[in-house]
């Protein structure tokens, strides 16, 4: 059960303070705080777990403090859409709104390799008007002799780049809690030049203290990557971990699932899953056509698959696209095989927008015949 109190109601209050009681003297049941803060206002949202069939709706609506109270029937209490939710989809940072009805790109590096490619590539994104990038520093890596990333010594000039070509958001993997230090005191020491979205992948989609530690910190939202191997709820279950902990401001990214089926593609592509999680939570929903296709390879119509999947993702409502590009793929010292070259961002970008205008007359088809 959800208890949503009043817009900007201070905790010291006499109305809060018997709503506080009240609750916390329920027997069997456990209380978790939540503060949203939006624009606008802030808003406090108690979560109660435990036997919360015993509680009565009516009274606890009834209390001075309580704006509304929702019912709540399945795991993820926080991020879940629940029956007369009218909580709030999406988020600000850094300037950029994140919800379900819009769309960001972030091309950029699978791995940082050097200062120069960082450059090219912030350069030709700010010449075609992009404000978001990735810029891989910590890789997770299958083999451990494999190139695992330039880590915290890449980030000055990763985040000075970043100002330079007003990038307002770099999303990046991080794969152990010390990483979100470094990342911090990195902006600091270059004055914040830009903001930064954490990354788990898909490998860490369930290491829960990893998730805890992200969800401990409201300072930088947060890109989850659907687990390879998992299902989607207990990938589900693992966004709302970062959320339980604090933070909410979270996007769902699907990847691909990991199938021998899914050859010659290197993962099964899971497109198909975009609007499901929008009907399930008020995440936004990114897609990594990159990851989940894994090639260059392109079909007789001339399309590369990658742009293929990235139309499929976008004319199903993705709110947020995550690719690979480098300025010299031969080279790269990760995933090159699957980088789209530079020159193709212009043509990557008007593709995208060919398919999230068909996104978008499908809604107002849909809106026209219901
Ligand atoms: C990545 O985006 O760089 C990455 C490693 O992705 P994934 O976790 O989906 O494999
Ligand atoms: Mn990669």
């Amino acid at each position: 059960m959800i208890v949503i109190l009043h817009p900007d109601l201070d905790e010291n209050s006499e109305a809060f303070k018997q709503a506080w009681d009240f609750l916390t003297n329920r027997p069997n049941i456990q209380i978790k705080k939540h503060i949203v803060k939006g624009q606008h206002q802030k808003l406090t949202e108690l979560y109660l777990i435990g036997d919360t069939k015993q509680l009565n709706q009516e009274v606890i609506e009834g209390l001075s403090a309580v704006d509304r109270v929702v019912r709540i029937s399945d795991a993820c209490h926080i991020l879940g859409r629940h029956k007369d939710d009218q909580r709030v989809v999406g988020f600000d940072y850094n300037g950029i709104h994140f919800d379900q009805d819009n769309l960001h790109i972030f091309a950029g590096l699978c791995a940082v390799d050097n200062r120069e490619h960082v450059e090219i590539m912030m350069r030709l994104l700010k010449e075609n008007g992009q404000s978001c990038t990735r810029m891989g520093a910590y890789k997770p890596r299958t083999n451990p002799y494999s190139f695992q990333g330039h880590g915290k010594a890449c980030l000055p000039y990763v985040f000075e780049l970043a100002g330079k070509y007003d990038i307002k958001i770099v999303a990046m993997e991080i794969t152990h809690e010390s990483h979100i230090d470094e990342i911090n005191e990195c902006l600091e020491q270059t004055g914040n030049p830009t903001g930064v979205m954490l990354q788990v992948g898909t490998r860490n989609t369930q290491n829960f203290e990893l998730l805890k530690a992200i969800g401990r910190q409201s300072e930088f939202p947060v890109l989850l990557k659907r687990g390879f191997g998992i299902t989607l709820n207990e990938s589900l279950n693992a966004a709302e971990y970062l959320a339980s902990e604090g933070n909410s401001n979270v996007i769902f990214c699907l990847r691909g699932m990991k199938t021998s089926f899914a050859s010659p593609h290197r993962n099964m592509v899971d497109f198909t899953h975009v609007p499901v999680i929008k009907r399930l939570t008020r995440m936004p929903v990114c897609i990594d056509p990159s990851h989940s296709v894994g090639s260059r390879e392109a079909s007789p119509d001339g399309i590369l698959d990658v742009f293929h999947a990235t139309a499929q993702g976008v004319i199903a409502g993705a709110n947020m696209i995550l690719a690979d590009f480098h300025p010299a793929p031969s080279k790269a010292l990760v995933d090159g095989p699957q980088a789209l070259r530079i020159e193709e961002l212009p043509y990557f970008l008007e593709d995208i927008q060919i398919a999230r205008e068909a996104y978008e007359k499908r809604c107002r088809l849909v809106s026209r015949t219901t």
